[in-house]
């Protein structure tokens, strides 16, 4: 019997099992994960950036565990030898509704207390030569990283304090007890006192499995990329980032430096046809049929009909594609844009049609589900597993004798 398991090996359930071996160091704990390696969805296949906060609503769980995730991650990657680099985000406004935008944005990264400067579009034009814009917001915070090496140092430390993790075991059916939780799988039968479930893409689903009828589901929307050719490795020196209309924050490709040296433009935002389908060409007709049931869904695709058609366009358009980017980097050609793996983020919609914009917890009497937890939740993954153990210890008291939990 394991005191504590863990479904997913991204970096929030990595996060949340190295904080429970470090608070529980008697405990034993298990990470299960379906796949053969760690961090092979959304915390393997993202921007990398480390996000300094700028978009969040004040107050919000998102705003607070980016900040706080921020510096987190910058110092984990100083205590571990882990490569990053904080480069600063340059957000570009490019018509005169951008900039009226950019005004509200400013006001926002007060509220959320971030070091920031108001650039003019000589100032802009100074610092990044290759960028045009009427004006932009400087944010020296941001910075990229690869979150998977971060995850598997998460895990090498969880490890070493005699934490288990169980590769290709995907849970598929769970049962809460008054005891214990039984975790079934096509191997083995699991079985555990505490529950956390950091399952990304399949979140409502594991909701489901513990009869708890989530309230929301899982939305699919794949960011494809392009890589540019390697003479542009130096084009810019910070991240850049259009200012986004603030109804669809997530809209809008960047120009991303990547930690290895490269650069990417993207990501968009299509609706998957599939939950992990990372291929225009990937299909599921049961996740198909799931979303197109569910009304939440149909109302958030029906509201959103022509930014949904137009990132659709873009997806299938390379020159249209190109033309998101042009508008603050016009020396880009349809030919610099090569192909680059694409990712896809797990959204949760609720039942009443909207993208859920917090990050989400569902719990039950043995469990904490973390039901929505898309950008920036890679930067936010210590705070998160932090604000879980949190709530571990409300519920089950500091004691280390976890055995002795009922
Ligand atoms: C295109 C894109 C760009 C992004 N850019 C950024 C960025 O620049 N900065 C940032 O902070 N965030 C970014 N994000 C968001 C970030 O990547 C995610 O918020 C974060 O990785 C979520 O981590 P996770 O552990 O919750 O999920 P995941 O990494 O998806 O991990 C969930 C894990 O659960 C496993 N699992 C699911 N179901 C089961 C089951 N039944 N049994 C066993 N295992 C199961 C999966 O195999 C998976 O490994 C981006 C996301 C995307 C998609």
């Amino acid at each position: 019997m394991y005191d504590f398991a863990i479904i997913g090996g991204g970096i929030v359930g990595m996060s949340t099992a190295m904080q429970l071996a470090e608070n529980y160091p008697d405990a034993r704990i298990v990470v299960i994960e379906k796949e053969a390696r760690l961090a092979e969805h959304q915390t393997g296949h993202n921007s990398g950036v480390i996000h300094a906060g700028v978009y969040y609503t004040p107050g919000s769980l998102k705003a607070k565990f980016c900040l706080a995730g921020n510096i987190a991650t910058k110092q984990f990657c100083q205590q571990h030898g882990i490569h990053y680099d904080q480069c600063g985000k340059m957000l570009v406004a490019t018509s005169p509704l951008e900039m009226e935008r950019m005004q509200a944005l400013w006001a926002r990264t007060e509220a959320n207390g971030l070091e920031r400067y108001w650039l003019s579009k000589d100032e802009l034009h100074e610092r990044e030569p290759n960028i045009v814009g009427l004006g932009g917001i400087f944010v020296p915070g941001s910075g990229i990283v690869s979150y998977r090496q971060v995850t598997e140092k998460m895990a090498q430390l969880f490890t070493s304090r005699g934490g288990e993790i169980r590769f290709s075991t995907e849970v598929k059916a769970l049962h809460e007890g008054s005891e214990e939780i039984v975790i079934s799988t096509a191997q083995e039968e699991i079985h555990a006192r505490f529950l956390i479930s950091c399952a990304g893409l399949m979140a409502d689903r594991i909701v489901d499995m513990l009869g708890a009828k989530p309230d929301f589901m899982i939305c699919p929307f794949r960011g494809e990329y392009y890589l540019l050719p390697e003479k542009y490795n130096h084009i810019v020196s910070h991240l850049i980032y259009p200012i986004p209309d603030p109804a669809m924050p997530f809209l809008g490709v960047h120009l991303t430096r990547m930690i290895d040296g490269t650069v990417t433009v993207g990501p968009n935002a299509v609706l998957a046809m599939k939950r992990e389908g990372y291929r225009k060409t990937d299909i599921s007709f049961s996740d198909l049929f799931t979303m197109a049931t569910h009304q939440g869904i149909r109302r958030v695709l029906r509201d959103n009909l022509r930014p949904g058609l137009t990132e659709m366009k873009n997806s299938l358009l390379k020159g249209e594609y190109l033309k998101t980017v042009q508008k603050y980097c016009p020396m880009l050609k349809k030919e610099d844009l090569t192909p680059y793996p694409a990712g896809v983020r797990a959204q949760a919609v609720s039942r009443d049609g909207k993208l859920i914009d917090d990050f989400l917890f569902v719990n039950t009497p043995r469990s904490i589900n973390v039901c929505n937890a898309p950008s920036p939740a890679a930067t936010s993954a210590i705070p998160i597993g932090g604000y879980i153990v949190g709530k571990v210890k409300e519920r089950l008291g500091e004691a280390v004798a976890v055995s002795s939990f009922s």
